[in-house]
């Protein structure tokens, strides 16, 4: 069974919801025009209980169905921030706010699960609850933990969460998944060197941080060639450079910052102490003092078996056998809904999104034929995890 009929009397309405949200783009907790648009619509639809300001702003409705004898609760969540980039596309929904925008399809996300929202409300054809679980701040802001902390789990009794991003160059109407870690930790570094300043043309008289910081840097990039198991993954990337206000002064200090990434916790403490070894080390070869940061973001985001063969049968049946792939690589860019795979089983599955400009591109624009895809498989994953009588 592909898209489902339901779908097609609320397509308009959910690409015009799309469209005002990626006018409006808002950043990490400040979604609140975001927020309010999704509880008013759910509240407007009949869900049953909308909660409101979880984790800073984020929304979770809850919809009871037909029957409730199985006492059980399933937890499908989307995001809602934007990023700090001007858009480039022309698109006549292109953001209204310069230098922020939906250039990771997050405004779609939103409006598959409220399409779902509208869906099930409509037919309740589930016994059980459902939470719709709209977080804030996925881009670097820990939401889903901060929503984790604000007490989701202790005020709804979710068993099972699932999560859906898009993902460029699938082809639309085509899923993937795979079990396991599937994506990176996401930490990161920040290193100061402190040397002893002074004039450019007197280095005899300084400790000059900036040849010790690019030592350091090269040094870093041994870590994963020379101290970690070439079968394991791991990234060190040193994306950040701060010294000197002059071109002839040798500065006091230097700063670097960066990313690590990796797709297991061994890998990522090994990470961790090489990298504080050398920047103890190094500028202490050099007479100066180093000192590391390190900063644990988001963990690795593992689907769990059961969740990924759950996840592949509701997309199978929406999408065909064919168009699903479950043996998905994993990447090492990182995804916060981790935080609840950590607590409860499920996955995260992608959607086709088809041709488009990659994830955080200022050309990339949230396909809209995808949305009943998406609502598809939200509506049929409810049907087969809590199955009427
Ligand atoms: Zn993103
Ligand atoms: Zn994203």
């Amino acid at each position: 069974m592909p898209i489902e009929n339901w779908t097609s009397r609320y397509l308009d309405e959910l690409k015009e919801f799309r469209h005002d949200l990626h006018r409006n783009p808002e950043l990490l907790y400040d979604v609140h025009r975001t927020a309010q648009r999704v509880a008013a619509r759910l509240r407007e639809a009949g869900v049953d209980e909308v909660h409101e300001g979880i984790g800073g702003t984020g929304v979770v409705g809850i919809i009871h169905g037909q029957s409730r004898n199985s006492g059980r609760m399933i937890g499908l969540r989307a995001d809602m921030d934007a990023l700090p980039i001007l858009e480039a596309t022309d698109a006549e929904w292109a953001s209204q706010v310069p230098g922020k925008m939906h250039a990771c399809g997050h405004d779609g996300h939103t409006t598959m699960l409220l399409g779902a929202a509208l869906g099930l409300v409509e037919s309740r054809a589930f016994d059980g609850d459902v939470a719709l679980i709209f977080q804030p701040a996925e881009e670097g802001g820990a939401g889903a933990k901060a929503m984790l902390e604000d007490g989701l789990l202790k005020r709804f009794p979710i068993q099972e969460f699932y999560g859906m991003h898009n993902r460029p160059g699938l082809p639309l109407g085509a899923f993937a998944t795979g079990a396991g870690a599937q994506m990176g930790s996401v930490d990161e570094i920040i290193i100061t060197i402190e040397g002893r300043g002074g004039h450019a043309a007197q280095p005899h008289a300084t400790i000059d941080p900036v040849v010790i910081a690019a030592s350091l840097i090269q040094a870093a990039q041994s870590i994963v060639a020379r101290t970690i198991d070439p079968l394991k993954s791991a990234v060190v990337s040193i994306t950040q450079m701060a010294a000197g206000d002059a071109f002839n002064v040798i500065p006091q200090t230097v700063t670097l910052r960066g990313t690590v990434r990796t797709l297991d916790e061994a890998t990522r403490d090994a990470v961790e102490a090489q990298l504080r070894m050398l920047t103890e080390s190094i500028p202490a070869g050099f007479g100066a003092t180093g000192s590391l940061s390190y900063l644990r973001h988001y963990p690795v985001m593992r689907n769990a078996e059961i969740g990924v063969e759950r996840a592949v049968a509701a997309a199978g049946a929406v999408a065909g056998e064919a168009q699903v792939n479950s043996e998905m690589a994993p990447t090492l860019g990182g995804e916060d809904f981790a935080f609840m795979l950590n607590e409860r089983p499920g996955a995260m599955i992608m959607i086709g999104n088809g041709d488009s400009a990659p994830l955080h591109h200022p050309k990339f624009d949230f396909n809209d034929d995808v949305i009943p895809w998406g609502c598809s498989y939200w509506t049929t994953l409810v049907r087969q995890r809590l199955p009427l009588g």
